[in-house]
C-alpha cells in the first residue's frame, strides 16, 4: 500500500494452503507411473501372446487364414504361403473368393462372416483348392467365427491331403483289382454286377454278361513256362480292355478266365461284341507264344436273376463253346 507521497508503506501477502494440490499431484504422479508400468506389462504380455501365436501359426503344417467382414485376407501363415503358392504380402487385402475360388465357393464365407453363424462348425469338409499357379489340389477344411472389433470373421484351417488321397486311391486300387493284369478282381466285379442286375430290374435295361476262357492255355504253361503265361494273360488283358468301350466292366474271373459286363447292351450287341473280341484275340500275336484262342459264353439279363443264376448261364455257353471245339461264342 502507498503513503501519501505515493511510496510503498505496507505490504499485503496472500498464502494459501497448497498441501492438498500438492497430495493431489504426487498422487497424478503415483498414478502415472502406475499406469505407465502397467501399460507396459500388458504391451509385454501382447507382445507375447502375439509371439506365441505367431510361432504357432508359423509352424503349423496347416494353412491357417483369417478372413474379415469384406471377405479379404486379414492373416495367412507360412503353411498358407507354401501351400497356394501366395506370399502373404500377395494374399493380404485380397478377396478369398478371386484367390482360391473352390475353396471359397464351397465353405460360404460371405455368409459367415456377416452373421458370425456356424453351419459348419466343428466339421471338416473335403474340397478341391487351387493354386497360384491354377493347379487343383484336394484339401480338408474346417472353418470357425471370430468377432473382431465388432465385425465377424472366419477363421480358415485347410489342410493339403493330397497325400492322403494318393493312398486312398492306392488302397481301393489294391482292392479292387488283379496285381497281375490290371483288370478288376472277382469280388469287386461281383459288386459291380450286383448294382447292374438292380438297375436292370428297376428300369428294365438289357445287360450283356460274357465269360471267356483262354483255350489249352496249360499247354502255353508246359510248353514256355509260367512266366511266359503270365505275360500272355497280360497282353490278353490289354487287348480285352482296348477293344472294350469306358462303360464296360472287365475282371479276371480267376485263373485264364475273364468277364465282361456290358450295361444297356442286349443279346445281339453282346453276340457283336463277344465275337469282336474272339477276333481280336485270334488276329493277335502274343510275345513268344504267337496264336492263342478263346471261348466265350453270353447272356443277358432275364427276370428275376440273381448273381448265381446270370454267372451259371455264361458259364454254360462256354461249356458249350468248349464241347462245340473252342474259339467260339455260344449264347445261352
Ligand atoms: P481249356 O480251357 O481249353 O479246356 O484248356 P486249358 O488248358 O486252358 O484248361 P484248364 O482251365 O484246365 O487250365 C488252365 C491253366 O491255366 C491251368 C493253370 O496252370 C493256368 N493258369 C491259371 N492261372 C494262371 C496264371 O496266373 N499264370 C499262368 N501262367 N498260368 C495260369
Ligand atoms: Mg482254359
Ligand atoms: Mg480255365
Amino acid at each position: 500500500m502507498l503513503d501519501d507521497e505515493g511510496l510503498p508503506s505496507q505490504y499485503i501477502s496472500v498464502r494459501t494452503d497448497i498441501t492438498a494440490i500438492k497430495e493431489a499431484q504426487q498422487v497424478l504422479l503415483r498414478s502415472k507411473d502406475e499406469l505407465e508400468a502397467l501399460v507396459q506389462k500388458r504391451t509385454l504380455q501382447l507382445q507375447e501372446h502375439e509371439e506365441v501365436l505367431n510361432s504357432i501359426t508359423s509352424a503349423a503344417q496347416d494353412a491357417v487364414i483369417l478372413i474379415d467382414h469384406l471377405g479379404e485376407v486379414a492373416f495367412w501363415n507360412p503353411a498358407a504361403e507354401k501351400m497356394f503358392g501366395y506370399a502373404a504380402i500377395d494374399a493380404l487385402k485380397h478377396n478369398l473368393l478371386n484367390l482360391v475360388a473352390p475353396l471359397s465357393n464351397y465353405t460360404d464365407f460371405a455368409k459367415l462372416i456377416q452373421t458370425g453363424e456356424k453351419p459348419l462348425i466343428g466339421m471338416t469338409c473335403e474340397t478341391q483348392a487351387k493354386r497360384k499357379d491354377n493347379t487343383e489340389f484336394p484339401v480338408e477344411i474346417s472353418i470357425s467365427s471370430v468377432k473382431f472389433h465388432g465385425f465377424w470373421h472366419a477363421v480358415a484351417i485347410v489342410r493339403d491331403i493330397t497325400s492322403r488321397k494318393m493312398t486312398e486311391e492306392r488302397l481301393k486300387q489294391l482292392a479292387t483289382t488283379d496285381a497281375l493284369t490290371g483288370a478288376y478282381n472277382r469280388r469287386y466285379f461281383n459288386e459291380i454286377l450286383h448294382k447292374e442286375l438292380l438297375r436292370s430290374n428297376r428300369y428294365s435295361t438289357p445287360l450283356t454278361l460274357i465269360l471267356m476262357d483262354v483255350d489249352h492255355f496249360k499247354r502255353v504253361n508246359d510248353v514256355f513256362g509260367h512266366l511266359v503265361g503270365d505275360h500272355v494273360l497280360i497282353q490278353l488283358s490289354a487287348l480285352i480292355a482296348d477293344t472294350l468301350r469306358e462303360s464296360d466292366v472287365l475282371a479276371r474271373w480267376g485263373g485264364e478266365e475273364f468277364t465282361v459286363l456290358v450295361p444297356n447292351c442286349d443279346d445281339a450287341s453282346g453276340l457283336r461284341l463277344a465275337e469282336k473280341l474272339r477276333l481280336a484275340i485270334e488276329s493277335a500275336v502274343f510275345t513268344d507264344v504267337g496264336k492263342i484262342t478263346c471261348s466265350f459264353g453270353v447272356t443277358c439279363y432275364q427276370l428275376s436273376d440273381t448273381q448265381q443264376t446270370i454267372i451259371k448261364r455264361a458259364d454254360d455257353g462256354l461249356y458249350n463253346a468248349k464241347a462245340a471245339g473252342r474259339n467260339r461264342v455260344e449264347f445261352v
